[in-house]
């Protein structure tokens, strides 16, 4: 069965993208630890980040390094931090969370509720900058 983020790839679950090209998809998660909190992910579904063939893993990850970018200048924040889980959905992702502190890289911390508005302006802000890159 399609894994969530490949139903979002194929357009039957929406999603607030921030940036894409033919073989890497960034999008807003939908339980953000803060504001600009994005998940990159390879299109094709592969389970576990470190079973992608090495160019495929190397390419997810420049690409994720471009999206920090755009999210760094995007988003009021003192850098961008990385975690990589999987431990809910099945699909190789990136975490990248715009940070303060420390304290907000921890997943069991309450997550921001925003409106879908609030969703869709973020993600705008972040592509704009994404595409001048
Ligand atoms: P993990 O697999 O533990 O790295 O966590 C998966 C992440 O995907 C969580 O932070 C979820 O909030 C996020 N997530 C799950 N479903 C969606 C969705 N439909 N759109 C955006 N983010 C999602």
């Amino acid at each position: 069965m399609a894994s969530v983020f490949t139903k979002i790839v194929n357009g039957e679950i929406p999603s607030y993208k921030v940036a894409c090209d033919d073989r890497y998809y960034a999008f807003l998660d939908i339980n953000p630890l803060a504001e600009g909190h994005t998940l990159v992910i390879p299109k094709h579904e592969v389970n576990y980040i470190f079973d992608l063939d090495p160019e495929e893993y190397s390419e997810l990850w420049l690409f994720a390094r471009k999206v920090a970018t755009a999210i760094k200048m995007a988003v009021p924040c003192k850098r961008i931090g990385v975690a990589v889980m999987g431990m809910e959905v099945p699909h190789a992702h990136i975490h990248l969370v715009p940070l303060n502190s420390e304290a907000d890289l921890d997943f069991r911390k309450k997550k921001l509720v925003l409106t879908p508005d609030e969703f869709g302006k973020i993600a705008e802000k972040i592509s704009k900058v994404f595409e001048t890159l």
